[in-house]
């Protein structure tokens, strides 16, 4: 973990309250593993006063050295609003990388992965880096879900690695009506994937993980949720575990990437 100086590369909005932003990092972001997040802060601002939570979105590399992150953002209180119009080479004060992440094996073949809205930002990394590793993707799929077609970004990063993608909005806009974890289950039925990733809501990952456990497939789920300290520190984030003494873990230190079969919903 490394608090530094950081400047904008790029702040791009990609779809409706949606934006991307390239940042610059330090070459400890080398070691970093999908699911892990940063904390942002705008220097010199304090409010808001505690710093935010992002999943990394992808690392850029200069020859092999990282020397940049992109975040993928919704816009949906202070932080964000602000974050949305700050633009290029303006400083931003970045802590990194934090907590635990998905496991990444090369030994994994088709697996599947379950994003719900924004929760689509760690998911790409992960696919891109299980990809880079020599896992073997073909036959992964990944299922988005959101409540209306702006909802679903990245279906054209999962594309580029040649992932099949089944994607569900509420309202029906884009892909199949209803909830992703509707045609999740029909798939499940069929299919038996090694293992399976997701990261959104908190009801679509109690779901995933329940349809995981009755098909006694393994499955690691990003819990996201809203957290002060980000350290394990203020015990802000704490959410409730079947495998740790006393019951309760951080999410921001021992997750937010957990296995399913450990966390009680
Ligand atoms: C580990 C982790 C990774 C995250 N990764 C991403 C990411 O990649 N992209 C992204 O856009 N967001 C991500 N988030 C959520 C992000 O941290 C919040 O959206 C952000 O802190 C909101 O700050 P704000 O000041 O704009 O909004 P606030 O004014 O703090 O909140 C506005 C509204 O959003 C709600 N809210 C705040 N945080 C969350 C949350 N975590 N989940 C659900 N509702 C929340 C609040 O309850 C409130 O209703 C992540 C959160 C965690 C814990």
């Amino acid at each position: 973990m490394h608090q530094e100086n950081s400047t904008i590369r790029f702040n791009n909005q990609v779809g409706n309250g949606y934006y991307k932003i390239g940042i610059t990092c330090g070459p400890e972001y080398s070691a970093a593993v999908p699911g892990q997040f940063v904390t942002l802060k705008i220097a010199g601002r304090m409010d808001p006063l505690l710093r935010r939570p992002f999943s990394i979105h992808r690392l850029v590399k200069r020859g092999e050295q990282v020397d940049g992150l992109e975040i993928l953002y919704r816009v949906v209180g202070g932080f964000t609003g602000q974050l949305s119009e700050m633009g290029e080479n303006e400083p931003l004060d970045l802590l990194g990388p934090l907590g635990h992440g998905f496991s990444v094996s090369n030994t994994v073949k088709g697996p599947l992965f379950v994003a719900g809205g924004i929760g689509v930002a760690p998911i790409v990394f992960l696919a891109e880096t299980l990809q880079d590793r020599g896992a073997d993707l073909s036959g992964a799929f990944v299922f988005m879900g959101g409540k209306t077609a702006s909802d679903i970004l990245c279906e054209g990063d999962f594309a580029r690695l040649g992932m099949g993608a089944a994607i569900t909005t509420e309202d029906g806009s884009k892909g199949e009506k209803g909830l992703v974890t509707i045609l999740l289950d029909a798939y499940l039925e069929t299919q038996k994937p090694d293992v399976i990733y997701a990261c959104g809501p908190h009801g679509m990952l109690h779901a995933v993980a329940d349809m995981a456990a009755a098909r006694q497939i393994r499955c690691e789920v990003s819990i996201e949720t809203v957290m002060a300290c980000g350290l394990g520190v203020c015990m802000g984030c704490a959410t409730k575990t079947k495998d740790f003494p006393g019951g309760y873990r951080h999410i921001c230190k021992h997750g937010p990437v957990f296995d399913a079969s450990v966390v009680v919903f």
